[in-house]
């Protein structure tokens, strides 16, 4: 018949015009809200988007509680390294370097977790080699702490003829993580 079309659910027979199967109830145009994929961008997606917006929140605060501040950078190098030393020394994994030394906190905020960046250099004064080293230690205000460092070197022993150390970061010792 001319003005019958097959529904593409159920291949039932239905009106031209028909916009709900009357058989397998499925809707057969976007136009309507209660078509599924309407429902889902309208009813859904805000959920979805209120969801995440809620998980966003609660990461923050989760944040603000285990790394509260005053944070390290807000201070004018509150910790300074008075003087260390650099030795070599064969390990299990290889061979590596040592820093020791002693550090002091000029603030009146305790620090852990100093991140002490080491800079090497060859004879004729170039940058040869570069790390991060962390101190695990807690610094309280207005004292002093000893500390070790250990980097892998990417150069042959030679190469280090001079390096310097300073901290470039450490964690407020409140800090929960
Ligand atoms: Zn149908």
């Amino acid at each position: 018949m001319e003005n019958q079309k097959t529904c593409p659910f159920c291949a039932e027979q239905i009106r031209q015009t028909a916009k709900l199967c009357p058989r397998c109830r499925q809707w057969l145009t976007l136009r309507s809200i209660r078509h599924p994929v309407i429902y889902m961008l309208v009813g859904v997606l805000p959920l979805l988007l209120g969801a995440v917006l809620v998980f966003v929140t609660i990461s923050r605060m989760f944040d603000n509680i285990g790394n509260p501040g005053p944070y390290y950078s807000e201070f004018a190098s509150p910790l300074k390294i008075l003087e260390s030393n650099m030795n070599w020394a064969e390990t299990g994994s290889g061979l590596r370097i040592y820093i020791t030394g002693l550090l002091t906190n000029e603030s009146f905020q305790a620090w852990k977790d100093v991140e002490v960046e080491c800079r090497f250099y060859d004879r004729t004064g170039n940058l040869i080699d570069a790390a991060n080293g962390l101190a695990r230690l807690t610094v309280l205000p207005e004292s002093d702490s000893a500390f070790r460092v250990s980097v892998t070197p990417s150069r042959a022993t030679n190469d280090y003829v001079v390096y310097r150390v300073s901290v470039s970061n450490a964690r407020n010792a409140k800090s929960w993580f």
